[in-house]
């Protein structure tokens, strides 16, 4: 049998290639995540809701239904396990027209076919007792969605890829891989001191450069690689007081779950993000966008006080569709998909990318044929 310098080798340290790495090492492989930043999590990991969502809304079938909800079991035992802050709020998904509680019933059915636990649909006067200071029709409760602090997640895969002897290796950029004879992967890496690793497998969860690590791949075939979009989302922060202890969601807009509220761990009430598409990473929040964002947030808030909202960060979804198509699935891709024995390619990891990071693991390691 050959012998290779890792087992392993992942490319990006964000959270699913970090749990991919864990998903590895937990089955006894020696794993090197490479990472091209000076430090994890900095990438689509660092700009997002930080929500546990319960996984009410993806189609039946899809990756994202089945990956959501494993995921979000396995992330609520994994956090308790190792100490990592979370908050099991609730979300309330929030009728905020007539004509709304149609659709809160197809995303009941949707959640239900799904396997969401602890689903229920509220009365206006049921979802108004449970926060006052709302505005609704009618609501579905979700108690099993939450926040979590997803950089304390990070060092804790971390923690498990160094205790089972692996490496996360920081500064240092994927920049090449060759298929070798007889198996495995001979993949060059970059930085201060470039070098030549091998391994038997290879999993690139690069995020928003999945396109460009895959053609850095040798042999892997061009038109296997699906365009990639930027579906950016913007935050702004209440000065003021958080009005309400559960996730607040209107219905989904296209291509994304839409603007809602959270109460983040600090106790800040935060809205976003909205959804744009653009060309390049910028990460700016334009401050004129604050009265279409406070027109939007007083359809199911309408206290919202002038002059509290403050423009707060942006993150980039790394799409598979454009602004006028239907929304895809994550794209896993295995040797099926690109020839390439040993090698799972992974595209288009958006929300719920975080709360499904674990199962994404787990079905990675299933892909690679790893019991
Ligand atoms: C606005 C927004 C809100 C979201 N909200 C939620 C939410 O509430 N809940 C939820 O579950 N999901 C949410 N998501 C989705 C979630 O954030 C992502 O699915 C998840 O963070 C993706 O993780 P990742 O590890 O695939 O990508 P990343 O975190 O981007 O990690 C990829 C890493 O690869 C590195 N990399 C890239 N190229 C190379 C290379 N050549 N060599 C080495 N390293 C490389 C990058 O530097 C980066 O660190 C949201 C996303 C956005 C944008």
């Amino acid at each position: 049998m050959a012998e290779f310098d890792f087992d392993a080798v992942i490319v990006g340290a964000g959270a699913v290639g970090l749990a991919c790495g864990y998903g590895l090492a937990k089955r006894g492989l020696t794993v090197a995540v490479l990472e091209q930043e000076a430090a994890i999590g900095q990438g689509v990991s660092s700009r997002n809701s930080e929500v546990i969502h319960g996984g009410l809304y993806y189609p039946t079938g899809s990756l994202k239904a089945r990956l959501c909800v494993q995921g979000r079991r396995a992330l609520y035992a994994f956090l308790d396990q190792h100490q990592v802050a979370f908050d099991r709020c609730g979300k309330l998904v929030v009728a905020t027209a007539p004509d709304e509680i149609a659709r809160l019933d197809a995303i009941f059915e949707q959640a239900t076919t799904n396997g969401v636990e602890g689903i229920a649909r509220l009365t206006k006067a049921e979802a108004l007792a449970l926060e006052p200071e709302l505005a609704c029709e009618a609501a579905l409760i979700s108690p099993n969605s939450g926040v979590f602090d997803s950089h304390g997640y990070m060092l804790a895969l971390q923690g498990e890829i160094e205790a089972a002897g692996g490496a996360v290796v920081v500064a240092t950029p994927f920049e090449a891989a060759t298929p070798l004879e007889g198996g495995g992967f001979s993949v060059r890496a970059g930085g201060a001191e470039p070098a030549t690793l091998t391994c038997r497998y290879l999993v690139t969860a690069p995020g928003l450069s999945a396109q460009q690590v895959a053609g850095e791949i040798e042999g892997f075939p061009k038109d296997g690689i699906p365009v990639g979009h930027y579906g950016k989302g913007r935050y702004f922060r209440l000065a003021g007081k958080a009005p309400f202890s559960h996730l607040i969601y209107p219905p989904p807009i296209h291509g994304a779950l839409g603007t809602h509220y959270r109460r983040d761990l600090g106790g800040q009430g935060v809205f976003g993000p909205d959804l744009i598409f653009v060309d390049e990473l910028d990460y700016s929040v334009d401050p004129a966008i604050r009265g279409a964002f406070a027109a939007y947030i007083r359809r199911f808030w309408p206290g919202l006080p002038e002059d509290q909202l403050t423009p707060d960060y942006a993150g980039i979804r790394p799409k598979l569709h454009g602004p006028d198509e239907p929304q895809g699935d994550f794209r896993i891709d295995d040797a099926d998909a690109h020839g390439l024995a040993g090698l799972v390619a992974l595209f288009g990891i958006e929300s719920p990318g975080l709360t499904s990071s674990l199962a994404i693991g787990e079905e990675v390691a299933g892909r690679l044929g790893l019991p």
